[in-house]
């Protein structure tokens, strides 16, 4: 269950400012970051395609302030878009659209995506479009609904807690390409699931959902009762290992990854990169209790 307290902690730029100048701060990062530049972060992705692995790079940063800085970010993942094919095959890369303004202008941030969108189809790669907080989630949701017609390969992460994620999904013209995930901010009991067993129940239930109704759907979890699940399920509907895929998150569970490949599976490692990890990372410690002490310790020094 996401701890309450550290998922408040990534919002907080006082704790972000300590933590960015801490060295101790600095195992934890390398352990979930690629780097902090894209040729450390194409390194990385190169190593993880030899072991037979596609990636997702994410250029870190979220909820830029002006729509300068989403035009930035835009630029950045263009120059990934055109370099990671040619050394990467098989790569996708993950936007979130508070960082290309969507709080500030949905429409520029429209703008912002169609451009990825039109560079990736050039280019030969993916682009999938987080889901964040739900202060954010339903203009997510609406632009994606619009740019999906005309880029039906684009991929989408749902969150399983949400309340209204079944219905949303039913309500597409064209069946959507989807990434899974249980879901990661801190939300209010109206709107999402709160406790944990349950949110792995309803993923559980949306699982063999996206099997049977969705095209390609990709499975963000690192969940042994879930992969289970979706691995059983595929099965017994006679879909091919190489017909979804599951994705995990750099850093987390790397012999869960190597075993699935080594069984024939898809894989996609989720590869931020960047300067700005501080909401990422204190949001992956909230998911693991375990990390919760080494990073409260390095944060005290
Ligand atoms: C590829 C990918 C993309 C994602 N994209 C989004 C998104 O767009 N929006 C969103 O809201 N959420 C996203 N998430 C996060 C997701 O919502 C969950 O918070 C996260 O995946 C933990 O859930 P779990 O299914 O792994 O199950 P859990 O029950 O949380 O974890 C299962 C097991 O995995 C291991 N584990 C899980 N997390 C960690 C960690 N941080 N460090 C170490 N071990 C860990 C532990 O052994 C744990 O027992 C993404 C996750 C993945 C894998």
């Amino acid at each position: 269950m996401p701890n309450r307290l550290l998922l408040a902690a990534a919002e907080s730029k006082r704790l972000e400012e300590f933590a960015s100048n801490n060295k101790l701060t600095r195992p934890i990062i390398q352990r979930y970051v690629a780097g902090t530049t894209l040729a450390e972060a194409l390194n990385v992705s190169t190593a993880l395609n030899r072991d037979g692995m596609d990636v997702s790079l994410d250029l870190l940063g979220e909820s830029v302030t002006d729509v300068a800085q989403a035009d930035v970010a835009t630029d950045e993942y263009l120059r990934v878009i055109e370099r990671l094919p040619e050394l990467v095959p098989g790569q996708s890369v993950s936007v979130k659209l508070s960082q290309l303004g969507v709080a500030l202008s949905s429409q520029r941030c429209e703008e912002n995506l169609r451009r990825l969108l039109v560079a990736a189809r050039e280019h030969g790669s993916i682009v999938e479009v987080d889901m964040e907080h739900s202060s954010v989630g339903r203009e997510t949701m609406a632009i994606f609904r619009r740019i999906q017609e005309e880029f039906p390969e684009t991929r989408m992460a749902i969150q399983a807690n949400m309340r209204s994620t079944l219905e949303d999904l039913t309500d597409f013209k064209i069946p959507p390409r989807v990434r899974l995930v249980k879901g990661a901010f801190l939300e209010s009991r109206d709107l999402a699931i709160k406790d944990a067993d349950d949110v792995t129940e309803q993923y559980k239930y949306l699982s063999v959902w996206a099997l049977k109704n969705l095209p390609d759907p990709a499975f963000g979890t690192h969940d042994d009762t879930c992969v289970d699940v979706i691995k059983t399920a595929a099965a017994e509907l006679g879909i091919d290992k190489q017909s979804f895929e599951f994705q995990m998150l750099q850093g987390v569970r790397r012999p869960l990854q190597d075993q699935l490949v080594r069984d024939g599976y898809r894989v996609r490692i989720y590869l931020p990169y960047g300067t700005q990890w501080y909401p990422y990372l204190t949001r992956r410690m909230a998911e693991k209790p375990a990390n919760l002490l080494l990073f409260l310790r390095s944060l005290a020094g």
